[in-house]
């Protein structure tokens, strides 16, 4: 019988960090394990767990991770943290992972910054055999939509890469991704017709006013030639539906207040994934108080359908990651 969750830990060592922008480092992991580890990519999460040697060797080796982990003591268990696999070399036994840094506050950019080679993580990924292992922990889905609207701040950018590589020639429309600065656009490797605008913030800029500007006047004009998303009614989307507990994942909540169709986590940030395609897919992934404004401008002021639109608070300036 197929174990319940498609997750698993994966010992892993750091063989090298390169710098690709700015602000985005590439960091690759290498293990023995990792050939067995799934390539779904798009946005698929993993999650990273920081710890000492010993810990990490009990969360590799442990029967059920996530009971592991839980069941450390408040002050020594290890840091977790959600990113993307980025590249997947299962024949290499390599794994890459892109981080945006935000300087040396949260653990994870630190590493980034700081990791050398030979420093060892457990990353919590998908393995290929598993019958789920492109279903679980991913929210994208096209389902034959030919046309699709991607949007996000840098944390998302991994994510938007991924989906832009995955989709096939016929497939039109546009990505809009907000960077911390004009050196962190990257050259985006699709065969797609999706034109990708990257939204380099000034310090003038709010966080995420860029996107909501851009991503409103593309619909705006979208709706103008007789395009809008959609008018139907909402519908109840899925939340969170993963094999491995992220911020987003487990016990997903109505929340009542300013909107009471949002979905959040329990730590409170929006999280909602469409379960449907449609003629225009939609996915948005930022920080939570951006992704609350795109949400609000395109399902309730627009009418899209709610249905084919996932809308993902990555991060909650702040507040640390599961905090
Ligand atoms: C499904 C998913 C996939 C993700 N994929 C990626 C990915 O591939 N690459 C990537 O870089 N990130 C990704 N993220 C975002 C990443 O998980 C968060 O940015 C995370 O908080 C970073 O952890 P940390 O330890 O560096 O900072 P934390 O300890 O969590 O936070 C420390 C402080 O930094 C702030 N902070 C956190 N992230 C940022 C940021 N990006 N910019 C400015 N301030 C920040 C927090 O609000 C807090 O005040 C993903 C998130 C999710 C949910």
């Amino acid at each position: 019988m197929a174990p319940r969750s498609a997750y698993r830990p994966f010992a892993v060592t750091l063989t090298r960090r390169e710098q690709l922008s700015d602000n985005f480092f590439r960091l690759t992991f290498s293990g023995p394990d990792l050939t067995e580890f799934a390539d779904t990519c798009v946005d698929q999460r993993i999650k990273l767990v920081f710890g000492t040697d010993a810990q990490l060797d009990e969360a590799a080796a442990a029967e059920s991770w996530l009971d592991w982990w839980r069941d450390q003591p408040n002050e020594t268990r290890p840091v977790m943290r959600t990113y993307t696999a980025r590249f997947v070399r299962r024949e290499a036994a390599e794994l890459d992972v892109d981080f945006v840094t935000h300087g040396t506050d949260g653990p994870a950019s630190r590493f980034a910054l700081e990791a050398q080679p030979g420093d060892r993580l457990v990353i919590v990924g998908a393995y290929a055999d598993h019958p789920e292992a492109d279903t679980q922990g991913l929210a994208w889905r096209r389902d034959g939509a030919s046309s699709v609207l991607l949007v996000g701040d840098e944390t998302a950018q991994p994510a938007i890469a991924n989906i832009l590589r995955s989709l096939p020639a016929h497939v039109t429309g546009a990505a809009f991704i907000e960077v911390p600065s004009p050196g962190d656009a990257m050259v985006m490797d699709t065969a797609a017709e999706v034109a990708v605008t990257y939204l380099p913030r000034s310090a003038a800029d709010e966080r995420g006013s860029l996107l909501t500007d851009a991503v409103f006047a593309w619909t705006d004009a979208r709706a103008s030639e007789g395009e809008a998303g959609s008018s139907e009614a909402a519908a109840p989307a899925t939340a969170g539906a993963t094999g491995v507990r992220t911020p987003a994942a487990a016990s997903a909540a109505a929340s009542a207040g300013e909107d009471d169709m949002v979905t959040t986590t329990e730590t409170g940030i929006l999280w909602e994934e469409g379960a449907e395609g449609g003629g225009l897919r939609v996915w948005v992934a930022a920080d939570a108080l951006t992704v609350r404004e795109l949400r609000r401008g395109l399902l309730r002021e627009r009418g899209y359908d709610r249905k084919s639109c996932s809308f993902m608070g990555y991060w909650k300036p702040g507040s640390r990651e599961g905090e």
